[in-house]
């Protein structure tokens, strides 16, 4: 795998998730690109061709649901997988964010093993859905009802 060829853009507004982001995915060996808040990312969206979008849910402004559907709409942006990074893990957020077009979805607090094989999945094996549910994460504090 060479994934100096990948970049990620991550969306972000929580600068301490986001060096944490940053590090796992950079330990990883993927190029990193940055926003803080939703007009950012759409700016930095038309110069940088991300592979991949990691997409916090609860953004200022903008949030990354509407984000997401605005993207999923259009030509040429549609096709980049978005993973969801929530740490809403009410019950119901989940379908919300698959709902809006997020390709994926892992929750907060970050399982970095599940977190970087969820990214690679999409990256270089094309999967179409890869959350913590599917993989029967036992550490998700995803509440059950
Ligand atoms: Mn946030």
């Amino acid at each position: 795998m060479i994934r100096q060829d990948k970049k990620i853009l991550i969306v972000e507004d929580n600068p301490l998730n986001m060096e944490l982001l940053k590090d796992i995915l950079e330990a990883q060996g993927y190029q990193i690109v940055q926003a803080y808040n939703s007009e950012e990312a759409i700016t930095l969206l038309k110069v940088a061709k991300p592979d991949l979008i990691v997409m916090d849910i609860q953004l200022p402004g903008m949030d990354g649901l509407t984000l997401t559907r605005l993207l999923k709409e259009k030509e040429g942006f549609k096709n980049i997988p978005i993973v969801a990074v929530t740490a809403h893990t009410m019950k119901g957020d989940r379908e919300k964010a698959l709902a809006a077009g997020c390709n994926g979805y892992v929750s907060k607090p970050i399982n970095i093993k599940l977190f970087t094989a969820t990214i690679a999945d999409f990256l270089f094996k094309g999967t179409k859905l890869k959350d913590s549910r599917d993989e029967g994460f036992k550490g998700s504090n995803e509440r059950k009802s």
